[in-house]
């Protein structure tokens, strides 16, 4: 049988973090797990949260002419608390930097971010030298799953991203803590 070699003393909790990184769950329910998955991926519930115009294509991707609920991901949570999916859709001021951490964190594992628009990718059009209003990527506050390339990106490439997230949930490929 392999034998899996253990330090004997994880001298910081950085340690303690990277070898249960590195080992896994030591109890492995794969079917179980993989029923989760299949259901986490069917029923995503985002959170109800815009910032700036690509707000109003990601309102266009829930409304009636492209319904989101046919996929599962239409029902929008007024509460953090209540939601597991992120879509970061617009320009982040640095004033919103904090707010969107707080709101990130209320939301209960496990969950998901998708950062939608240049804006959000990387800054978009006010990315520019010198500025300092702007937070230049979502990834700077949020472990971002799927980005989403546009200015705007259209309802249907919103879609592709929530169908990327779902296989992606499905491979149980990262749990954001
Ligand atoms: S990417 Fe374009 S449409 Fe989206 S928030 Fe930025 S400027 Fe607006």
């Amino acid at each position: 049988m392999a034998q899996i070699e253990l330090p004997l003393v994880a001298d910081n909790p950085k340690d303690i973090e990277e070898l249960r990184e590195e080992i896994g769950p030591l109890v492995h329910m794969d079917l179980l797990e993989n029923l989760l998955n299949h259901a986490r991926s069917r029923s995503l519930w985002p959170l109800t949260f815009g910032l700036a115009c690509c707000a109003i294509e990601m309102m266009a991707a829930g409304a009636a002419r492209f319904d989101l609920d046919r996929i599962g991901a239409g029902v929008f949570r007024p509460s953090a608390r209540q939601a597991d999916v992120m879509i970061l859709a617009g320009t982040i001021s640095r004033k919103m930097a904090t707010p969107i951490k707080t709101l990130w964190d209320q939301m209960p594992s496990p969950k998901w971010a998708i950062a939608m628009g240049g804006c959000t990718i990387d800054g978009g059009p006010f990315k520019y030298p010198g500025q300092y209003a702007i937070v230049e990527g979502a990834d700077k506050i949020v472990p971002v799953d799927v980005y989403v390339p546009g200015c705007p990106p259209r309802p249907e490439a919103l879609f592709a991203a929530l169908f990327k997230l779902e296989e992606k949930i499905r491979a149980g490929k990262k749990f954001n803590k």
